[in-house]
This record gives structure tokens, sequence and C-alpha cells, in this order.
């Protein structure tokens, strides 16, 4: 049966507060059932946690009952073309254990502690090889789930509104228990860079967009510069580990958030912290100069797994995507944005930010590129005093300008926000959890508050 455990009820890493009245651990998937059924034993809403690593309150606690579902954790079934899992599994178990059979999945996130439960049921957009393909949830083509009256569904890929509706569901619609992803055979990757100021980023960007490849952006809106990551499947090319890569890897996910953090807790003064945090943006240029000729390698090895307890992670991030078509225009927005903000409030991000192109995916409803080709833009730090507010303020600017947020990855949305990107959609998923959902079972108030 379940097993009650305790976790810290305080800030988690995105700062905000959950604290649920239980926190369970689902043993088996039988499990889900009974709590959802026994309504006075475990009180509402009772919501289902993978990694806890969300940057939002979707999760959320309420009061109610949280079920942590890390103990549903086998590999169930490997095939030529899928892998049959349960949702504990973290995405870089599955990545791992995938690559010695000589497979992968087709698109591969920077962290490794998601759970496949938050793969199915979030907007997880990663840099994207083609269209159809660009949100990691694309990749379920079947799940098994507990809905909120406890009863066992199957739901594939014939049933393929039920499928886009699941795939963005956030635990509204059910607890999912199991699923089938589908998978390639391991290739490896290109990874090239070219770093170029924005009015050379928009020359160009025309020409970047057309090639073939998935896209990653590093953006320093202090610099003027944006480097330019392109990855290009590589059949036949022999795989280099220069230790290049090693070594950028290291400077954007240790460095620079360990540094940044002793920058904000040990300098007071925005002027030094940011001298420094300058400094740092040199030393991983030059790092990228040297591997721009090229890195050839597998892609689960970019993948990296934080701490075990979330709330430890140091660096945090906002994402917003915009239209592919005036990214570049966007782009300089965002660095006037900026500097305009900094200028008035002494605030600015300490940590490189980061970009992805997107293809289109219709694979979800709330796909962040559901209405065409989009970049997501995401403005990083260690956080520190002002970082909450150049996120209030950098949603708005993102919502004036068409942008399209993630219920797990945009913080401090707002309803109207939320309008304004998904419309029409937001009505249809709202009439949808209502009737799966009457008693409320499933809803928390971060949702309830966002979309009605
Ligand atoms: C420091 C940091 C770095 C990050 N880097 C990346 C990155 O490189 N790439 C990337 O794509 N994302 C990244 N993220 C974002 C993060 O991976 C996502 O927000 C993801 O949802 C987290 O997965 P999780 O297992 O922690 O989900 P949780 O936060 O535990 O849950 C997410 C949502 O899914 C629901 N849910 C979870 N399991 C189930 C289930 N079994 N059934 C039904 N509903 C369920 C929850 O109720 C919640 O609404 C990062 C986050 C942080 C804090």
């Amino acid at each position: 049966m379940v097993m009650k455990v305790s976790r810290p009820t305080g800030a988690d890493a995105s700062g905000t507060y959950r604290r649920p009245r239980f926190v369970l651990r689902a043993r088996r998937f039988e499990d889900l059932a009974a709590i959802f059924q026994k309504t006075k034993e475990y009180p509402a809403p009772v919501r289902l946690i993978g990694a806890d690593y969300s940057q939002t309150r979707c999760v959320g606690g309420d009061g109610g009952t949280t079920v942590d579902t890390s103990a549903l954790g086998k590999i169930l079934e490997f095939g030529a073309e899928t892998v049959r899992a349960q949702a504990g599994v973290r995405v870089g178990a599955l990545a791992r254990a995938l690559a010695e059979r000589g497979q992968e999945l087709a698109l591969t996130p920077e962290i490794g502690n998601i759970s496949l439960g938050a793969v199915a049921v979030t907007t997880l957009p990663q840099p994207s090889f083609q269209p159809g393909l660009a949100q990691m949830s694309s990749l379920v083509c079947e799940m098994k789930l507990v809905s909120p009256q406890g009863k066992q569904i199957v739901v594939g890929e014939q049933a393929r509104d039920l499928m886009r509706v699941l795939r963005s569901s956030f635990g509204l619609l059910g607890a999912v228990h199991e699923v089938v992803l589908r998978v390639r055979p391991l290739t490896p990757v290109r990874i090239e860079y070219q770093a170029l100021s924005l009015k050379e980023f928009a020359a160009r960007f025309t020409q970047f967009t057309a090639a073939p490849g998935a896209l990653r952006l590093h953006i320093s809106p202090f610099n003027d510069r944006i480097t330019v990551e392109r990855r290009t499947l590589a059949e036949t090319a022999d795989l280099t580990r220069s230790g290049i890569w090693q070594i950028r890897n290291s400077v954007m996910r240790n460095v620079l958030p360990a540094f940044g953090s002793t920058v904000g807790s040990v300098l007071s003064g925005p002027g030094l912290r940011n001298a420094m945090a300058t400094g740092v943006h040199r030393a991983l240029r030059a790092t990228l100069d040297r591997a721009a000729s090229g890195v050839v390698m597998h892609a689960h090895e970019w993948m990296r797994d934080l701490p075990a307890e979330a709330w430890k992670a140091r660096y945090t991030y906002s994402l917003w995507a915009f239209p592919q078509a005036d990214f570049p225009r966007r782009l300089a927005e965002y660095f006037a944005f900026c500097r305009a903000h900094y200028k008035r409030h002494g605030y600015r991000c300490n940590v490189i930010n980061g970009a992805s192109r997107l293809h289109q995916d219709r694979g979800s409803l709330f796909s962040l590129s559901y209405s065409g080709p989009m970049f997501t833009l995401e403005p990083s730090s260690t956080g520190g005093h002002g970082w909450d507010e150049f996120l209030i303020d950098f949603n708005d600017f993102a919502s004036s300008l068409g942008g399209v947020p993630s219920f797990n990855q945009t913080r401090a949305l707002q309803p109207e926000h939320v309008t304004k990107a998904f419309g029409d959609r937001i009505k249809l998923f709202r009439a949808l959890r209502k009737r799966t959902d009457p008693l409320n079972r499933l809803h928390n108030s971060y949702f309830a508050y966002l979309l009605g």
C-alpha cells in the first residue's frame, strides 16, 4: 500500500510554497485508485509529483494529498521502436538504458531528473529536428492512467484528440502510471558553434532556420552576443569526445550558477556583481570559440542529473516562446528591455540566457509551438533580490509581443497571459476538466487561478 513520506514543506525550487497535508509514496499503481477514491482519508487536491523540478506551483499542495511517483520506477519492456516504462522512471536513467541497447529518444533535455509522468503530461519544449516533434510529450504514444474516480484507462494514438489533451493535462485529468515512448537508433550528433552580434544574427537568421538540425542559442544581452549552437544528426561521423563539450557543460551548468550564487551572496554592489558576471560570459565565449569547429557525441551525454532534492538546485529560469518569423526583432526588443530594466531597477540576469528553436508541434493542446514554428526565450539567473520583479515585468513584455508561456516553466503567470496565448484551447480544456473531475479531486489553486 502507500507509504507516508516527509518532504520539506517550505519553498521549493521555484521559490513558492506548496504545503500539502499528506505526502504519500505510491508503491504500486493500484495505490493511485485507492487514494483517489478515499475522499475523506486523503483530502483534495490530490496532486501527482515526479522529480519536483517544475518552476511553478503546478504540482501544488493546498492542504491536500501529494503523491510521489518515484517508487513506480521500472522500465518494463524494450522494443524495436518503443519502450514501456512506469511514470516514476527518470528520463536520464531511461536514456542511459536505451543507449546501452543502441537506442535513444528523439528529443533530449539537459536535465536527467524529469520523470516520465511529467514527460507525458507537461509542456517540455526541446531544440527540435523536425515538425511534429518539439515537446517531449509528443514522444508518448500510449498512456495508462487512473481517472479522478479511480478508474483504469489506457489511451493510445488512435484516440488522437484525447492524447492531445492528455499530453498537456498536468495531472488534472488523471494520474499516469505507465507510458510507451517512441525510440530511434542511437545516432551521433554533430555540434557546431558560431558567436555573433545581434545584427549578424538577424542578417543570417533565415539561413540558420532554413538549414537542417536543431538550434540552441546562448544569449548575453549585455554583451551583444548570441552563440548559435547547431546540432545535426551525423550517422557516419566518429565520436570526438574532445573534452571541449565537457568544459562547456561544466561552465554552463556548474561554474556559472555557482559563480552567480557566490556573487549574489557575497558582493552587494550591483556594479561589481555585474562586472564579474561579464567576466564569466567572456570565459564561456572563449570556451565555445574553441569548440567552433564541431564536436560529435551522443545526445544522452549532455544530460546532467541535478540534485535529487530539487530545492537545492541553484539556478532558475523562466520561459516564453515567440513566433519564429519575428524572432530577431523580439530578441532586439528583449535586449532593449533588459537594458531599460537594469537602468531603472539595477537588476540583470547573472546566468547566460537560453533559447531553442521549436518546429510546429500540435501533439498537445498547450504545446508552445501549436500554431507554428517558434523560438523560446529563457531568462536565467541564480535568483536574488530583483529576480521576481524582473520576471513580472518580463511576463507583461512577452505577453504583449504575442508570447506563449508554459504552465510548468513560466514563473509568475497571470490569467490574462494564459487567455491571450491559448484562447479557445483554454475553454475546451476547462470544459473537459469539469466533466471528468466534477468534484475537483485533482484541481489545485494554481490551475483554478489560471484556467478557472
Ligand atoms: C534547475 C532546473 C533546470 C531545468 N532544466 C530543464 C531542461 O534542461 N529541459 C527541460 O525540458 N526542463 C528543464 N527544467 C524544467 C523541468 O524539467 C520541468 O518543469 C519538468 O516538468 C519537471 O519534471 P518533474 O518530474 O520534476 O515534474 P513535477 O514538477 O514533479 O511535475 C510537473 C507536473 O506534472 C504533474 N505530474 C507529474 N507526474 C505525474 C503523473 N505521473 N501523472 C499525472 N501528472 C503528473 C504534476 O502534478 C505537475 O503538474 C528545469 C527545471 C529546473 C528547476
